[in-house]
Formats: structure tokens, sequence, C-alpha cells
């Protein structure tokens, strides 16, 4: 079993987009700058942003934090977003997503610039991946190709099951394996809380995509000897033994399962540091005005 680990990849990531920084500003041009808006104070939205803000400073980006308050006004949002997108100076736009209930999510994400959008989650952006076109991708979805990519995870004609289907992880997953590419070239099943038969569909996956929500929910009984397994999750549970009263669990029932599967990321250290370095991937594309396409 090898560990597909997010850190390292990162890091290598990391690296070249520091590189890239340095030739940017050895031309005399502007480095790139990301925009984060963060509204309210979700305690794992914070830590999302903040290692956003500092991974942006370690590579030399330039990026701006712009918090507030949770009962901001939805126009307040709005008005905010419509000056990033006029503002030159920045490349890049993200907010950080849940948005408190009184504000529309999606009226939020159509607001932003398509060319700004370094999250992919603009309809125009989304559009273009389902077609094929170079654009954003989605940060976690994107990080995951890069992982498999890095660590040449045999993909072509492969089954990979995914679990969940939400926007911003199991559909876009589900769209960039079964692409006629590499990694890519995946018989794919996207799973869902209606999928009867989930256990038999994981039993003749050669790639499990576990983007679900609930703490140790693939076993090992659900996965096949030599199967790859990428773990999306990231679930607190309370931990009297930590400082914080809780650690970071994935999806799946990671000691068991990765005594029987041929690759598996771990949580943390996997997918999270992954969604990161794609960011910076896509931030990177959008000052330099080329759309990125998995490369
Ligand atoms: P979501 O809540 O939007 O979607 C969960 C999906 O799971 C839904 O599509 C639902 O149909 C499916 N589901 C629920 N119960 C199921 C069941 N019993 N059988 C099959 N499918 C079932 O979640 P999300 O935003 O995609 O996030 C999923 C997990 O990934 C969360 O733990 C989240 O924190 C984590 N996440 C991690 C990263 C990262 O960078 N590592 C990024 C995004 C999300």
């Amino acid at each position: 079993m090898q560990i597909l680990d997010g850190k390292l990849v990162s890091a290598a990531i990391k690296a070249q987009l520091a590189d890239k920084v340095t030739e940017l500003k050895a031309l005399g041009q502007k480095v790139p700058h990301l925009a984060a808006i963060l509204v309210g104070n979700n305690p794992a939205s914070e830590t999302y942003v903040a290692s956003k803000v500092k991974s942006c400073a370690e590579i030399g980006y330039h990026s701006t934090l712009l918090r507030f308050d949770e009962k901001i006004s939805e126009k307040h949002l709005l008005d905010n977003i419509t000056l990033l997108n006029e503002n030159a100076d920045i490349d890049g736009i993200l907010v950080q997503l849940p948005l408190p209930k009184h504000i529309n999510e999606e009226v939020v994400i159509n607001t932003i610039d398509p060319s700004k959008d370094v999250d992919g989650f603009h309809p125009v952006n989304v559009g273009k991946m389902v077609s094929g076109l170079p654009t954003f991708i989605p940060a976690t979805p994107y990080g995951i190709m890069l992982m498999l990519e890095h660590y040449n995870v045999p993909t072509k004609g492969k089954h990979a099951v995914v679990i969940g289907r939400s926007h911003i992880v199991g559909t876009p997953v589900s769209i960039l394996l079964s692409r006629n590419s590499n990694p890519g070239n995946c018989t794919v099943t996207l799973t869902h809380s209606h999928t009867p038969n989930l256990k038999e569909l994981c039993l003749q996956a050669d790639i499990i995509v576990a983007a679900i929500g609930r703490p140790n929910f693939v076993t090992a009984d659900m996965v096949k000897e030599g199967a790859v397994i990428v773990d999306v999750g990231i679930n607190r549970i309370e931990d009297a033994s930590k400082k914080s009263g809780f650690r970071l669990v994935g999806d799946v029932d990671y000691n068991a399962v990765a005594e029987k599967c041929s690759f598996i990321t771990p949580v943390p250290g996997g997918v999270g540091p992954m969604t990161i370095a794609a960011l910076l991937k896509n931030t990177y594309h959008a000052a330099v005005g080329q759309k990125g396409n998995m490369n």
C-alpha cells in the first residue's frame, strides 16, 4: 500500500509556483493576488481561509482577506464582490462557503467575474469544464487529479465509484475521471444518498472517491483488494486527549481499509493540502490570463 501524500505533492506544486512568481518579478510583472471573503466565524471556515492566506504568503502571492460579520446583508456582500471584480489588481476571488442562511450562495457565486472565479464554481466555468474546455477546475477535484497524476495512479479503463454528488466535489470529480485524459478514462459510477446498493458497487470499484461528510463511512468490507482510495471527508470528532477537544477523520475507516488497498489518501494530509495547491494554481492561471486545463 502506498500513501498518497498530499503534503508532499502540495509542497512540490507550491515550490513550482514560487519559482514562477520569481520569474514574474524578474520580468517586472505583477505577482498573483488572491482575495478571500470570509463571512462569520465558522471555525472550520476560519481554518481553511487562514491556510489559504498563509499559503499565498509562502509562495510570494499577494492576498487580501475581507472579513464580514455574519449579519452582513446580501447586497453589501454582492457590492464588495463587484468592487473586487472591478479591481484590476485582484486576479482571483474566493468566497468561503458555507454562507449564513439569509444569503443566497448561488447569487453570490454568479456575481463573481468568471475570469476571477478561482474556485471554479461559476456556471460559466462549470459549463466549460463539462464541455472539456480550458477553465478553472474546482479546487478539490483539481487537487485530486493532480495527486493521481503525480503518483501515476492507473485510471484508464478502471471503474471509479464516487460517493457523494455535491457541486464542489463529487459531481466534478465524476466528470474529470470520466474524461478522455490522463488521469481519466475511468468508467464512473456516481452514487449518493438514494443509491440502494452502495456496498455492492463499492466492492466492484478499482477507485473509490469518498466525499460524503460522515466519519469512517467507508469500511473495509466495502473495499476490494488493491483498490485506490481517495478520502475527501474532513470530519471533526470529539477527542478529549487533544487540546482542541477534537480530531479530524475522513470518510474512510483508514486503518482497516489501508490494509486492503493499493493507494490511499490520509486525513489530514491527503486531499486537503491538494485543494490549496490547486487553488494556487488556478490563481496563477488567472493572473497570467491562461485557463488551466488540469496542467
Ligand atoms: P455535501 O454535504 O455537499 O454532500 C454530501 C454528499 O454525500 C451528498 O451528495 C449526499 O447525497 C451524499 N451522501 C450522504 N449520505 C450518503 C449515503 N448514505 N450514501 C451515499 N451518499 C451519501 O458534502 P461535500 O461538500 O461534498 O463534502 C463532503 C466531505 O468532504 C465533507 O466532510 C467536507 O468537509 C469534505 N470536503 C473536504 C475538502 C478538502 O479539501 N479535503 C473540500 C471540500 C469538502
